[in-house]
């Protein structure tokens, strides 16, 4: 039985004029009903205007999934030849990298940069879904006397170190980077081969050279030679503290292309643009011209890569072109979150998401969830031969 309520009270005994209002009762029920509106109406609109996932949801291909697309980073310790700038190491984003790397300088100092390889294998082995990963090693800027720039250079991380490292688990493949203004950049291609490389890394917008240099045939065509495929970054770049992002103007590929390179640019060039035009479109237009062109998905579920997920999944141009990367260590950073897809997910999904701990498992099912198809989970396996 419930206490009735200041109304039904005033029914059966109605107030005289001169009796005080029951101001208390009135103020409570007012707040309470309030209360209970706020999330009725939150979830009333999220049900409303629900839209659910991109693509129905697939289940995930039998065989374990490849990621193409995962660094390593170092501060040098160990010996490891890796280093990082000091504007880096002043930025706000070294410690946010750090952490989402699951570790600090200290435990680094202490261990070596080799460390950051062993949790990643780590992981990788606990993960249910995802069986390996490519680890990128990133190349810096090259002076006018062909060295290494170390006042330009943000992040380093040289081939011979990821190579060794790598070589220690048999979840972890390696891709080089050589930025072709390199003077022995062939013979780096070629070392990079018989070391069992997978592709070749490059982000030009930071090492600072034009894919589009007519200069650089000679190396495209050792690529085309050694069956190396090409993992560039196209459109912004905003993980590093300056960049060029001209450089990464997906219309600049045009000749890699014409010579026959297997070109995979990442994360359909997201979120840069070019002559007053998004460089997703840039790419898109390519991607009918160009058989030999690809891309994957790695980080398009950041927040501040909103609708590129669904214009992949959803627009023509990009089926069966699509390979599956995380742009390990972003994934753990707080750019990532099921939160931020409430007309995509249940409340369900978001809290089962959310309580996914290993990265790789988390991501792919948070992919899943919004619709990447098992072929592009499935692709990358199959394009690098990996098992
Ligand atoms: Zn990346």
């Amino acid at each position: 039985m419930s206490n009735p309520t200041p109304d039904q009270t005033h029914a059966s005994a109605p107030r005289s004029l001169g009796a005080p209002r029951p101001k208390r009762s009135r103020s409570l029920k007012f707040w309470g009903t309030l209360l209970a509106a706020v999330p009725l109406a939150g979830f009333l609109s999220c049900s409303l205007l629900h839209q659910g996932p991109y693509l129905p949801p697939e289940p995930l291909p039998d065989t374990p999934i490849l990621d193409v697309h995962c660094h390593t980073a170092g501060i040098g310790a160990g010996g490891s030849g890796c280093f990082i700038s000091e504007s880096m190491q002043s930025s706000l984003r070294f410690d946010v990298y750090l952490d989402s790397f699951g570790t600090s300088v200290s435990e680094l100092e202490t261990r070596g940069d080799a460390l950051i390889l062993q949790k990643i294998s780590k992981q990788l082995q606990e993960s249910k879904h995802v069986g390996g990963a490519i680890i990128l090693a990133l190349d810096g800027v090259i002076n006018a006397q062909g060295e290494l720039d170390r006042s330009l250079t943000e992040i380093h991380v040289p081939n011979e170190f990821v190579e060794t490292e790598t070589a220690k688990y048999t979840n972890l493949f390696w891709g080089a980077s050589v930025n072709p203004k390199r003077p022995d950049a062939l013979e780096r291609l070629q070392w990079a081969k018989d070391h069992g490389a997978k592709l070749v890394k490059w982000i030009p917008s930071i090492m600072l050279f034009d894919p589009a240099d007519a200069s650089f045939r000679p190396f495209y065509e050792k690529l085309v030679a050694l069956n190396m495929p090409l993992l560039t970054h196209a459109g912004k770049e905003e993980a590093f503290t300056h960049a060029k992002n001209e450089l990464c103007d997906p219309q600049r590929l045009h000749l890699p292309l014409q010579l026959g390179v297997t070109v995979i640019v990442a994360h359909i060039a997201s979120t840069g643009s070019n002559q007053g035009e998004r460089d997703t479109d840039r790419l898109s237009r390519m991607m009918g011209q160009y058989t030999n062109l690809f891309s994957e998905i790695s980080s398009l579920t950041q927040l501040n890569k909103s609708g590129y997920l669904k214009e992949a999944l959803i627009q023509p141009e990009w089926t069966g072109r699509l390979l599956y990367g995380t742009d390990y260590p972003l994934i753990n950073t707080p750019l990532v979150s099921p939160y931020f897809y409430p007309l995509r997910l249940t409340r369900r999904q978001i809290r089962e998401l959310r309580s996914i701990e290993n990265p790789w498992d988390r991501d792919v099912a948070l992919k899943q969830a919004l619709g990447v198809p098992a072929s592009v989970f499935a692709r990358s396996a199959a394009f690098f031969q990996t098992w």
